[in-house]
């Protein structure tokens, strides 16, 4: 097992026309780039992305281990200021 660690994961299907071959995440077996397959990305940072099986991801969704920004943002706590911040013209986004 060599995922990331991150709060959330941005993941799209994906398939190449490039005969290579990749290795998944998920269960560490071979993953053809030409069959259809799902990029997972921690925090959506790209550079950082992994080429994994759907089946895998969607078993490890199952699990809970791969949260959707929208699913982690709906499980943190409110933050009163966020939308105050956002009306005076969103500098403090950190
Ligand atoms: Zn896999």
């Amino acid at each position: 097992m060599t995922l990331d660690q991150a709060c959330w994961w941005a993941m799209r299907a994906a398939q190449s026309l490039r005969p290579v071959t990749y290795s998944c995440p998920l269960c560490d077996a071979k993953l053809h780039a030409m069959s259809g397959h799902t990029l997972i990305a921690p925090e959506g940072d790209a550079s950082r992305r992994r080429h994994a099986h759907t089946e895998c991801v969607v078993e490890a969704r199952r699990a809970g281990r791969l949260p959707t920004y929208d699913e982690w943002r709906g499980a943190q706590p409110p933050r009163p200021g966020l939308l105050s911040r956002l009306r005076e013209g969103g500098d403090g986004g950190k």
